[in-house]
């Protein structure tokens, strides 16, 4: 069983239930909605599609929402802008009237004040390189360096330069009230700066009764430099590698990958590579050897999850590119992992009692950990320790929960119904269910963790059951 999880953002090349069946089928862990694409009318759509497939398969797939966050971009051109090195090109805002021949508008009336003579400015992803020359009155007058074709709505970057937009613009509002509606499992937090925004959010989820998970995106200079409270405060993390490789230098981002995939091991946050693992394949069947080797990193790294973007929403062969990534983490899994969990801080007790139960599972051949959760907790911290061999086995009653974990490194999660009055009956029904799916076989250890009734008191425990 593979234990990296795999996320397939869903779009135009991935929405009928035909794809969206294989991708399940194929091993998708969780589908995201990016949502400075999708139109609200079409997640309305694809969100019960999903649910009812995965649900007639049986397979838990959790459904993440990627808010689009307080980006820049520029507005609507007649038509497309050559930019050719030399050339100058003005961003106006505030709808000041153009000053140039080649002018655009820009979402964010800050822009003057933020920006300084010489900084540069990045546009439609880095490919488009600027020099500022010039401030006035609601406009700033650009040198190209890097040339280009400007269309409409694109996206600026502004490296290092500190941005003041709310962390959750009008925009993400709408979409987070249309992601709870839907119930979706996971929402994305983009160009997080600091702690206080991942808790805006959860916030916000809590007070519309909503438990979605908080996903941090980090994605500029600001979230590296306070990753470990953005970390902290969040439920989950996502390295955005695409914004973040235009936001730091592209020589340091490698270097960040691993200090957050660490950080994220030693303090127990699920977290996802994401960007360009595959990103050849959008055109092509088969992926470079680069690619291969970037996604085999991540693998390595053991990382929770790995994610397609493009190659999943416009892309020619997003089937392919699930198979690919799950070909590549079952062979790199089997080859070993960098051990960062070992790191792993034990601060819980109840940490310290799986992190017991995964010591055992570890000495034991043929043996599977066997945890009941009811918020996830004690799955993730099971999923935390990276046991090698064992399949985290996560029993939960709660439907979200059981999703919700479908991200989790190693974790396999199962609905059923806990019996309140005896934890036993809840184990030994879980172990008919394993026997009966044929997930384990005769003679194999079972480390369970779960609620056991001395007296008329509940404590944790561990024991380890031979199944019949
Ligand atoms: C990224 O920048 O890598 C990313 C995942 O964010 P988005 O696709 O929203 O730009």
């Amino acid at each position: 069983m593979r234990k990296t999880k795999i996320i397939c953002t869903l779009g135009p090349a991935t929405q009928s239930p035909e794809i969206l069946q294989q991708l399940i089928l194929a091993g998708a862990n969780v589908f995201r909605l990016n949502m400075s694409h999708a139109r609200h009318e079409w997640v309305r759509e694809m969100i019960p599609r999903v649910r009812l497939l995965a649900g007639e398969l049986d397979r838990p797939v959790a459904i993440l929402l990627d808010t689009q966050g307080p980006a820049i971009r520029t507005g609507d051109v007649a038509q497309d802008l050559p930019l050719w090195v030399g050339d100058q090109i003005e961003f106006t805002v505030k709808e000041a009237p153009a000053n140039e021949k080649k002018s655009v508008s820009v979402n964010y009336d800050g822009l003057v004040d933020d920006l300084s003579v010489e900084d540069v400015v990045l546009v439609d992803n880095g490919v488009i390189r600027l020099r500022v020359l010039s401030k006035g009155d609601a406009r700033v007058l650009c040198e190209v360096l890097t040339p280009g074709t400007l269309g409409s709505r694109r996206h600026i970057n502004l490296p290092g330069v500190k941005i003041n937009l709310p962390a959750l613009t009008t925009k993400d509002h709408a979409d987070i009230a249309l992601g709870i509606e839907l119930e979706v499992d996971i929402v994305a937090l983009s160009f997080v700066h600091q702690r206080g925004d991942v808790d805006e959010l959860r916030a916000l989820l809590r007070s519309q009764n909503s438990h979605a998970q908080v996903m941090a995106k980090i994605e500029d200079q600001s979230a590296v430099r306070l990753i470990h409270e953005v970390v902290a405060a969040s439920d989950a993390v996502m390295i955005a590698r695409g914004d973040l490789g235009i936001e730091c230098p592209m020589e340091d981002l490698p270097i960040i990958q691993r200090k957050i995939v660490k950080l994220c091991a030693r303090v127990g946050r699920p977290v996802v590579v994401a960007t360009q693992l595959l990103e050849s394949m959008i055109q092509n069947p088969l992926p470079t050897r680069a690619e291969i080797t970037d996604v085999a990193n991540a693998v390595f790294e053991e990382a929770d999850a790995i994610m397609l973007s493009g190659e999943t929403t416009v892309g020619r062969y997003p089937l392919e590119c699930v198979r690919v990534l799950n070909r590549v983490a079952e062979r790199i899994e089997a080859s070993g992992g960098a051990g960062y969990s070992k790191e792993a801080a034990l601060t819980e007790a109840r940490q310290k009692t799986v992190a017991a139960a995964v010591l055992l599972a570890n000495s034991l051949d043929h043996s599977h950990l066997v945890v009941f959760t009811r918020h996830g907790t004690m799955a993730r911290y099971a999923s935390n320790f990276r046991p090698p061999r064992s399949t985290i086995f996560a029993f939960t009653p709660n439907q979200q929960v059981q999703r919700q974990l479908a991200l989790s490194w190693g974790v396999y999660p199962i609905l059923t119904e806990f019996a309140e009055d005896d934890p036993n009956v809840t184990i030994e029904r879980a172990q008919k269910f394993l026997r009966e799916k044929n997930l384990v076989e005769a003679g194999d250890h079972l480390i369970v963790v779960s609620d056991s009734l001395a007296g008329k008191k509940r404590i944790d425990t561990v024991q380890r059951r031979i199944v019949g």
